[in-house]
């Protein structure tokens, strides 16, 4: 059987792995950040009846510029951005890589602070763009002068800065980020994935007069829509202009178009169970603490803790008792997603028996 490494495939690919977080079908999936609440009836009801209209449609393609979902994304990240400052995709990792596309490339250089997104330097190696990842400070944190040196030193055409950080949920102060802006003249994108989870940590209030900041959001993760492949960005016209010319033609098809609609309708409903996740959050670094053990702090929906001997033996031994979390590959850490109240009952009962 000829493997894909015998196909006259990339050099620069030859020895890679598709990305493989486990996909298996246990009862606590606490491995890939989900809002682990399901939809509500409520709104399961108005995604269907919005797609039964558009079904009968499908012959056609659908609306390329998705200018009515534009709208509805920038009403809801609010202030005075317009449809014509927002665009989507799907899933935030294909706004990076259409970031990437667009302002990287084999000429350009991207630069980020790690550990940090895994997918960061895929979607780089992708787009044929340099990739460097620096290290961050004690405990994961990042300084204005810090992160002002490292972007005057390298001189990057891009940066990424993921705000909270996944896999280590550090919060990025906004005076690091206003500095970093102005360390450089290339792109800044902040990756605000997790943005919900963390009170006043958004910096898309920065936008005005920074034609070069991206800010990248999706409604994957707080907003319970992961399976839908949602993701957006707000920033100046002329950035999204430039999006415009790498993206596929008709690249967010009408059922995503639609179900994304009908679900904005309802994003409080949707978000409402983001206070009590933040609840479960903060149960678990408390409950993690008291085991001896090193949880960071996270403003997001889930806790990277150190304090693990022998990581993929703990995780092993929680999955036997159906509960899968994340081994991100720093040593000595799991990372764990906070979900419902039970979730984590079940999760603390079964890792307090495996360290027995
Ligand atoms: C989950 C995640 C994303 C992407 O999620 P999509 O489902 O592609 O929108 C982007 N950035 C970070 C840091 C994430 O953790």
């Amino acid at each position: 059987m000829t493997s894909f490494r015998d196909l006259p495939i990339r050099r620069d690919l030859r020895e890679q792995e598709p990305y493989g977080a486990p996909q298996l079908s246990v009862p606590y999936q606490l491995n890939v950040n989900e809002n682990t609440f399901g939809i509500p009836e409520v709104v399961s009801e108005a995604i269907a009846s919005r797609l039964g209209k558009v079904v009968p449609l499908l012959n056609r393609y659908p609306d390329r510029e998705f200018m009515e979902l534009r709208g509805a994304l920038a009403n809801f990240l609010g202030g005075d951005l317009t449809p014509n400052q927002v665009w989507a995709a799907n899933g935030s990792n294909e706004i990076l890589m259409q970031i990437l596309q667009a302002f990287g490339g084999p000429d350009a250089r991207s630069l980020s602070f790690g550990p940090t997104y895994s997918m960061y330097p895929n979607i780089a190696r992708i787009s044929l763009t340099p990739y460097k990842e620096l290290k961050r400070l004690g405990d994961f944190t990042l300084t204005a002068d810090y992160v002002v040196d490292e972007i005057r030193r390298e001189n990057p055409s891009i940066v990424i800065l993921c705000n909270p950080n996944n896999p280590t949920g550090t919060p990025i102060g906004r005076d690091v980020i206003a500095a970093a802006y102005d360390a450089f003249d290339g792109i800044l994108v902040v990756d605000e994935a997790y943005a919900e989870f963390a009170d006043g940590l958004s910096v898309i209030d920065l936008l005005p007069g920074r034609e070069r900041l991206i800010i990248s959001r999706t409604m994957s993760k707080a907003f319970a829509f992961a399976g839908v492949r949602l993701g957006y960005l707000a920033a100046s016209e002329a950035v999204v202009d430039a999006l415009r010319i790498v993206r596929l033609p008709y690249h967010l098809s009408a059922l995503t178009q639609a179900a994304a609609l009908a679900a904005l309708e309802f994003s409080d409903v949707m978000l409402a169970n983001v206070d009590r996740i933040k609840v479960q959050r903060d149960r678990i670094v408390e409950a993690l603490e008291g085991m001896g053990l090193k949880p960071y702090e996270s403003a997001a929906n889930f806790v990277l803790c150190a304090g693990f001997p022998d990581p993929q033996v703990t995780f092993t031994r929680l999955l036997e008792q159906g509960v899968l979390i994340r081994n991100v590959g720093i040593p000595n850490t799991l990372r764990i997603t906070a979900g419902t109240e039970s979730e984590t009952d079940f999760l603390l009962a079964a890792l307090k028996q495996t360290l027995g």
